[in-house]
C-alpha cells in the first residue's frame, strides 16, 4: 500500500491553469462552465481514493515520482488541426502533463442524451483515463500502442475496485475507450 506521504506528492503536483491569452477567444458563458469543468476535474483526480489508485500503478510500472514534473488541469479545450479533441498530452523529457477538457457544444449534447448522472460520470471517467494514459507515457514515451492497452487495463483495475456497482460502468468505457460509439449515438460534430 502506498502511505500518506507518497499520495500526497502526486496530488500536490497538480494544479488547474488557465491560458490567459485564450480567455478573450470565449464568452461569459464558456468561460464560467469551463472553470467550473476543470475545477470538477481537478477535485476528482485529487481523491484519496484515485490518488491511492495512482501511487500503486505508478509502484508497479517502477514510474518515479520525480519523473511527474506536474500535472496541470487545463481549463479551455485543445482542438487538433484535424478539428479532434484532445484529452491530454505528455511531455516526457520535462514531466509535464496536461489534461483537456471536452467542449462545452459536446458536453450539452451528451447531458442532453443521457441525463446528468451518466454525464458527470463520463467527465470524471474520461478525466481519470487521460491522467493515467499520460502519466504511463513517461515510461512507454512514444508506444502509443502499449500505453493505450495498459491504460484499458488500469482503468478497468481501477473501476473495478470502486465498491459502488454502476450501471452505466461498461457504457462509458465504451464511450471512453471506442469514441465512435459516442459519434454514433449522439452524431454529435466537434
Ligand atoms: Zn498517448
Amino acid at each position: 500500500m502506498p502511505t500518506l506521504a507518497e499520495i500526497y506528492s502526486v496530488s500536490k503536483k497538480m494544479k488547474i491553469t488557465v491560458h490567459t491569452e485564450k480567455l478573450g477567444e470565449f464568452s461569459q458563458k464558456h468561460v464560467g462552465f469551463y472553470m467550473k469543468y476543470a475545477s470538477f476535474v481537478f477535485r476528482t483526480l485529487r481523491r484519496p481514493s484515485f490518488q491511492k489508485f495512482l501511487c500503486w500503478m505508478l509502484r508497479k510500472e517502477n514510474i518515479e515520482e520525480p519523473m511527474i514534473r506536474d500535472v496541470h488541469v487545463r481549463v479551455f479545450p485543445f482542438q487538433r488541426k484535424n478539428g479532434n479533441g484532445l484529452a491530454g498530452n505528455c511531455s516526457t523529457n520535462e514531466g509535464k502533463i496536461q489534461i483537456f477538457p471536452k467542449t462545452l457544444k459536446f458536453c450539452q449534447k451528451l447531458r442532453q442524451k443521457f441525463g446528468k448522472d451518466k454525464f458527470i460520470l463520463y467527465v470524471r471517467s474520461r478525466a481519470r483515463a487521460a491522467l493515467i494514459h499520460e502519466l504511463l507515457h513517461l515510461k512507454y514515451a512514444n508506444d502509443e500502442e502499449k500505453v493505450r492497452e495498459l491504460t484499458k487495463e488500469y482503468f478497468a483495475v481501477f473501476t473495478q475496485n470502486r465498491s459502488t456497482q454502476n450501471s452505466h460502468v461498461s457504457s462509458i468505457y465504451n464511450m471512453i475507450f471506442k469514441p465512435e460509439a459516442i459519434k454514433n449515438t449522439i452524431e454529435y460534430v466537434d
